[in-house]
């Protein structure tokens, strides 16, 4: 949807409140855009008084509330510590790779099990990252 502000030109009702504004009041535009072929038209024009359209992005903020990118913000600490478990993860994964290659499975196992271990260490400082979700 296109939004901007402009002048009422003509007797046009609010989405919010449903009161009419008249002609050269403030008010906020929205045009609803569909794609029909190669044609790029509208079908649908939507119209606020100012206050009413910062009122209802206000409410709508409200009810889904405020995330920051990051809920759990981690010390400098975690963060090397993460970055540490990310290496020895790299490295494990590297020679799981060649066990499995020259079939040791002495080794395969061993290699499985600090990996294990790595992960429920990263899992206590910020999470599992998602990719290794779907590694063994
Ligand atoms: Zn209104």
């Amino acid at each position: 949807m296109d939004i901007w502000m402009t002048w009422c030109r003509r007797v046009a009702k609010c989405q919010h409140c449903e009161e009419s504004m008249r002609a050269g009041e403030y008010m906020v535009k929205g045009k609803m855009w569909i794609n029909k072929g190669v044609k790029l038209r509208f079908t649908k024009t939507y119209y606020w008084h100012p206050e009413c359209w910062v009122a209802q992005g206000k409410a709508k903020m409200d009810r889904d509330g405020y995330h920051s990118r990051r809920s759990l913000p981690l010390s400098e600490e975690h963060m090397r510590a993460r970055k540490l478990l990310t290496v020895r993860w790299a490295v494990a994964k590297q020679r799981l790779g060649k066990a499995i290659d020259k079939g040791d499975w002495s080794a395969i196992m061993r290699i499985s099990e600090a990996m294990r271990r790595i992960r429920e260490e990263i899992a206590e400082v910020g999470g599992i990252p998602k990719k290794w979700l779907w590694q063994s």
